[in-house]
């Protein structure tokens, strides 16, 4: 066999070193992708720089406005749904609706945003983006080096 052929590796089967699903799910556990036992929040959204347990780093992650978006998604269509619903069985004034939803939504949001970003960032750690694979992202963007200070200089 050559050596080029040894090199590739297609799908993801038993023996892969980060299986996606369960890197997502220890991530939305607060707990750290590569092992599973250290935290992986130190505060409410922030997460350590490196895994207490293991030491894996985890200050590559650019969970960015994601989580956020996510948690829109996520939150905005039960919310609608409960709205839709609670509309057609009682009827009651939108003034109703807003002080029922509106903090609904707002609880909604704060509980669910710290498990999304922690999946966000697991999901990142499975898929080696951002230097998790142990390379710089700058590095790999071609596009960065030669284009910086244009023509003149
Ligand atoms: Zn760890």
């Amino acid at each position: 066999m050559q050596k080029s052929e040894q090199m590739v590796r297609y799908g993801s089967g038993q023996g892969v070193e980060r299986p996606l699903g369960r890197s997502i799910q220890r991530g939305m556990l607060n707990r750290c992708p590569n092992c599973g036992t250290g935290r992986l929040f130190r505060a409410f959204l922030k997460p350590v720089d490196a895994c207490a347990a293991c030491g894996e780093e985890m200050f590559h992650h650019r969970a960015d406005d994601l989580p956020a978006y996510l948690v829109i998604v996520v939150v905005g269509h039960v919310l609608l749904t409960g709205y839709m619903l609670t509309d057609m069985a009682f009827r009651v004034s939108p003034w109703v609706h807003l002080a029922i939803w509106v903090p609904i939504a707002v609880l909604a949001a704060l509980v669910t945003i710290q498990p999304i970003k922690g999946g966000v960032i697991g999901l990142q750690w499975a898929l080696k983006m951002h230097g998790f694979g142990g390379h710089d992202d700058e590095a790999a963007d071609p596009g960065t080096d030669s284009r910086r200070g244009g023509p003149a200089a």
